[in-house]
């Protein structure tokens, strides 16, 4: 934008200045005719570099912002196995997932936290209404269920809520929006399952519907991937690999992409 403004501006500088060591009428013609040229030239180039600008900020249809939440953090270190933190783990799948997002038109991710810090569920359910995000998903890894568990799980709401202080409360479900939004996190959780399973043949342990206070008071579409189990040897030597962080990263951003498209 600079550059062609300079430009613009340094011809009125150079036509003004011939204009001061010449007299007579045909000079004043000519500098004239410049003026006019240089100055429509000048007008052209910025309506040109401006253009752009202004369209940016106009709301664009197909749209999404995706709020990406690295569990735990801080004071919380999570899954502990080996040299493995699922804090760090999830911390750098998430960057991961928001740099490979920066690929795809149209899709905007954005980090509950992108430091190691301390954050309370509460903050993370906040930050979706906060940011206008279009959909949440809340990145952990997995540990227990005896030695021989591994492969990934992906929790979407169930149609039970959790109270807190444990338990289940009433089955019903209390509003329209909520019902929606259970079943577009069906839909989103189906797609992000078909995209793991790209990085992670038959590791899939399925789609489960389970109570977390991560759903209470989430309007949007939302899940919980755990995305392998820290106590298996295989799963753990895989996902601290920069290469299979990539590759899950961009996994889920195209699951993402798969879900948004289709959209209704
Ligand atoms: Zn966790």
């Amino acid at each position: 934008m600079m550059i062609p403004l300079t430009v613009g501006i340094r011809l009125l500088y150079e036509a003004q200045a011939l204009e001061n060591h010449k007299t007579g009428k045909e000079t004043m013609e000519l500098m004239n005719g410049w003026r006019v040229k240089y100055g429509v030239f000048t007008l052209a180039v910025i309506l040109f570099c401006l253009i752009p600008m202004a369209g940016a900020g106009a709301p664009q249809q197909g749209f999404y912002t995706i709020l990406v939440d690295p569990a735990h953090g801080g004071d919380d270190p999570g899954v502990m196995s080996d040299k493995l933190r699922e804090k760090e783990l999830t911390l750098n799948l998430a960057l991961l997932v928001r740099e490979e997002a920066q690929k795809i038109p149209g899709l905007q991710v954005q980090l509950t936290r992108s430091t190691d810090r301390t954050l309370s569920i509460a903050e993370r359910v906040k930050a979706a209404g906060t940011m206008k995000a279009d959909a949440l998903l809340s990145l952990h890894v997995n540990a227990g269920f005896g030695k021989k568990a591994s492969g990934y799980e992906v929790y979407f709401p169930g149609f039970r809520q959790s109270v807190p202080g444990g338990g289940d409360s009433s089955p019903i479900i209390k509003d329209m929006a909520r019902n929606t939004s259970l079943n577009d996190s069906v839909r989103l959780a189906q797609r992000i399952q078909s995209a793991l399973e790209t990085v992670f043949p038959r590791k899939g342990r399925g789609l489960r519907d389970a109570p977390s206070p991560l759903w209470d008071g989430l309007t949007i579409p939302g899940l919980v991937v755990e995305i392998g189990f820290a106590t298996d040897p295989d799963d753990r030597k895989r996902l601290t690999e920069e290469q299979t962080q990539r590759a899950v990263a961009r996994a889920l951003v195209m699951g993402l992409r798969d879900y948004f498209r289709k959209a209704p």
